[in-house]
């Protein structure tokens, strides 16, 4: 399907060809970095908007070294995965494997 351009897709690909990238990583034991310029933090809040606005899929997820790998700095080593709920793949009440059919920034 080709993404509208409100999707995650086409979010992610007009921020990579614009060079924004986002740092991702483990700070300590329970807490993730989030870090960026102005607009690599703007284009995670859009990201996150985009997700719950999307018509189709429940699931989205980028990764250093995996899709969407030039949205992120070389410093990190964690990838973001944002589920919607309920999820588009629950079916009579029980939750099907987490990232069954999550959509991947190509
Ligand atoms: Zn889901």
């Amino acid at each position: 399907m080709k993404p509208t351009p409100t999707s995650p897709d086409a979010l992610c690909g007009r921020n990579a060809k614009s060079g924004v990238q986002i740092t991702c990583r483990l700070m300590d034991r329970k807490s993730v970095l989030l870090e960026g310029t102005r607009e690599g933090l703007r284009f995670l809040g859009e990201l996150l908007i985009a997700q719950a606005d999307v018509a189709q899929d429940c699931g989205f997820q980028i990764e250093p070294g995996g899709p969407g790998a030039r949205l992120f700095s070389p410093d990190s080593d964690r990838g973001i995965y944002i589920h919607r709920v309920p999820c588009d793949h629950e079916r009579d009440g029980r939750r099907l494997a987490r990232r069954e059919g999550a959509r991947q920034y190509r």
